[in-house]
């Protein structure tokens, strides 16, 4: 048993500052050995939140253009003489009101106009990756949705281009490694997903895998199953959204006529007693976002999350941020929620990010040299 296994922590959200309180377990004891606002020396060093920070994580499930700060948003929009109908970054936040899925993409579609040419992709990916670096994110998989903009005429090449080059800067900048999902927009046919992969294979070495997203309501992943099989027969890897509001039905369509090795959210799965048995069996993981689950209505309160019963079915869980422009944080803000909410200790926050590397489409000998470091925080 670890030393951590005989720490417990709880913590108290006061304002916007974080105040820990720990507990230091000995001898079937419970001792209260320090409490103070603002952060908490731990045996081993530092706050919870100090603690997140220097996890190593892996990010698995994050669309690139919903990490368009309002800032750049509007830099974006002055360089592009595109109009937007807000008069300033603040008045964009107050409209990130969300009641559902659907209201959310009508606004963030809205957003994804201001992005034209290359440079505006780079910027984009940019300063994501510079806000991964800060909350050491090693490894990124990264969703781009092509249709959303070359519905709007933008080339495939000029996406891609500008993606790719700004991941390459990334690994050689931060030594952050990244993959390129190309993900599908479910509420479009599966002619159009065809029609797309087939423009982007001019591309093929430059992205690694591709993904289904968008709509989830009346929109089954069986529509896709060409389009899912030829990406197979290319030799990339397929993940899909399902079961965030769509039934647990849709999972078993993401795993059997998609063959999804990952399933982004799937929190719906819990529903379905025989999902759970096979998601488990099989050690699928799930990829889920705590954040976004609370801001568009999944949950009710991120206490009502059930992030828990997950990790007790002892399921593969990851934490991820989804559109963090949107859902107010990025991954270490969703690790600090979760464990605000459910008092996840320090082993179980390393299991969280042990699973995201576990759930990485990386080689064994990377995930290797990732748990011994983990391991080593652990126990340090
Ligand atoms: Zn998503």
């Amino acid at each position: 048993m670890s030393f951590f296994r005989r720490i417990e922590w709880k913590g108290v959200k006061k304002s916007d500052e974080f105040l820990p309180v720990v507990r230091h377990r000995l001898g079937g004891r419970l001792d209260l050995i320090r409490t103070q606002a603002g952060g908490v020396s731990l045996p081993g060093g530092g706050s919870v939140k100090d603690f997140i920070a220097r996890l190593p994580k892996a990010e698995l499930h994050l669309h690139i253009e919903g990490t368009l700060e309002p800032e750049l948003m509007f830099e974006m929009a002055s360089r592009n003489r595109v109009h937007l109908p807000y008069q300033s970054p603040e008045q964009v936040r107050k409209a990130y009101e969300f009641s559902d899925l659907q209201s959310f993409l009508d606004i963030y579609y809205q957003g994804t106009r201001v992005l034209l040419h290359d440079r505006d992709f780079y910027d984009l990916a940019w300063a994501y990756l510079k806000k991964a670096h800060e909350q050491n994110v090693r490894h990124a998989e990264v969703f781009f949705d092509p249709q959303a903009h070359t519905e709007r005429g933008i080339p495939i090449r000029a996406i891609i281009d500008g993606l790719d080059q700004a991941f390459q800067d990334g690994k050689r900048q931060f030594g952050i490694s990244s993959k390129l999902i190309l993900s599908f927009l479910r509420h479009l046919s599966g002619d159009h997903a065809m029609k797309t992969f087939q423009d982007a294979l001019p591309f093929r070495n430059r992205f690694a895998g591709v993904g289904l997203d968008s709509s989830e309501r009346d929109h089954p992943p069986e529509k896709f199953t060409s389009v899912f099989a030829r990406a197979r027969e290319e030799g990339l890897f397929v993940v899909a959204h399902a079961g965030e509001e769509g039934p647990p039905d849709y999972v078993w369509q993401a795993l059997d006529a998609l063959r999804a090795s990952r399933i982004d959210h799937g929190v719906r799965c819990i529903e379905d007693p025989a999902l759970v048995d096979r998601l488990r069996a099989e050690r699928v993981p799930l990829t889920v976002c705590p954040l976004s689950n609370v801001k568009l209505r999944v949950f009710d309160a991120i206490e009502n999350h059930n992030l828990r019963q997950l990790l007790s079915a002892g399921l593969c869980v990851t934490i991820n941020s989804d559109d963090p422009a949107y859902f107010g944080g990025y991954i270490n803000e969703n690790f600090l929620a979760v464990h605000e909410a459910f008092d996840l200790t320090k082993d179980e926050l390393c299991t969280l990010a042990r699973n995201s590397f576990e759930a990485a489409f990386l080689p064994d000998s990377e995930k290797t040299r990732i748990f011994d470091e983990l391991d080593e925080l652990a126990s340090s």
